[in-house]
């Protein structure tokens, strides 16, 4: 069996394997997709130390870094079970049962998509999902937000001080967002609010040039030219494999103590899948450092040689 088996290969999860690595116990990661979300990112320029790099080369860098120790690598395979006996189990898609003494949850997050044309095409040409990541991108400019509850006027308020003018999107006829953070939106004198929203596409050319939506009371169609569109109708975690196990709050995400610890004895978690309060690679990467070290203090007292 493992000592310490990874599930996830993104930052939370790469951090965790090479913190579990060097403590000189038997360390694999499985990952149906191993660099996670980075890899869909192209520039970053909130990764303390590094000024600028892309997600692809991220990814890179972290994969080196996992190579350089002893860790079995298991890319392109997907957990489905996981089962706690004398040792936690884990099975995989391909039927294979992985066994270990500890294991760590980094299987991330995704950004829930709007689903109208133009979205996939101009992903990273315009359309972001992290005003923290990609609100400076726009600085001057004119932007749309997609979503009307907190995490949508949140970033409406966060992008409001540093472009030119936010436009927000709300399906429905009233925002969902907490009430100070509405009144905070309204007292800002570049956001436009505009409810019955629909979202019908997203225009450019080469970028990003503009949002169509349509009115849901009139019918009436609208064009509003832009540079960027965020699309916040929710992150959802990737937990729906772990169904009737540990404990996840409303959202789904995993709930975690101060050492990565789950409802499960031996079972921790990292990253973006957890309750953290906010989800960035920085953050993703300390949580899968101490999912390990917490993993490792488990191990040395919890189970025999
Ligand atoms: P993820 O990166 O989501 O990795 C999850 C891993 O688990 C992947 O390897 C995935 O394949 C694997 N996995 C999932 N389910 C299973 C399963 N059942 N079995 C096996 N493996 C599984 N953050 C910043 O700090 N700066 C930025 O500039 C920035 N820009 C971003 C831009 C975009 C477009 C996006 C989408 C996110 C951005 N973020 C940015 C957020 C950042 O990417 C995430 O916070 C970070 O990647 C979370 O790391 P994680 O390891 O927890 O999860």
């Amino acid at each position: 069996p493992y000592d310490v088996l990874v599930i996830g290969g993104g930052p939370a999860g790469s951090s965790a394997a090479i913190y579990a690595a060097r403590k000189g116990i038997r360390t694999g990661i499985v990952a149906e997709r191993f660099g996670g979300q980075i890899l869909d990112t192209l520039s970053i320029e909130n990764f303390i130390s590094v000024k600028e790099t892309e997600g692809p080369k991220l990814a890179q860098a972290l994969e080196e870094h996992v190579k350089q120790y002893n860790i079995d690598v298991m890319n392109l395979q997907r957990a489905k079970r996981l089962e706690k006996r004398d040792l936690i189990e884990v099975e995989l898609e391909n039927g294979a049962v992985l066994k270990s003494k500890s294991v760590i949850i980094s299987t991330g997050a995704r950004w829930r998509n709007i689903n109208v044309p133009g979205e996939q095409e101009f992903k990273n040409k315009g359309v972001a999902y992290c005003p923290h990541c990609d609100g400076p991108l726009f600085a001057g400019k004119d932007v749309a937000v997609i979503g009307g509850g907190n995490s949508g006027i949140e970033a409406a308020i966060d992008l409001a001080g540093i472009v030119n003018h936010v436009t927000v999107l709300e399906f429905n006829s009233e925002l969902k967002a907490d009430e100070v953070l509405q009144k905070r939106l309204y007292s800002l004198p570049n956001v436009a609010v505009h409810t019955n929203a629909q979202t019908k596409e997203i225009t450019g050319k080469d970028k990003v040039n503009g949002i169509t939506y349509v009115d849901r009371e009139t019918n009436e169609e609208h064009h509003v030219e832009l540079a960027g569109v965020f699309v916040q109708i929710g992150l959802v975690p990737n937990t729906d494999w772990l169904e009737g196990t540990l404990e996840r709050n409303r959202m789904g995400e995993i709930i975690v103590d101060k050492r990565g610890g789950t409802t499960i004895p031996g079972v921790f978690a990292a990253g973006d899948c957890t309750d953290s309060a906010y989800n960035q690679i920085i953050i993703s990467m300390g949580s899968g450092a101490t999912a390990a070290l917490g993993a490792f203090d488990y191990m040395i007292r919890n189970t025999e040689e």
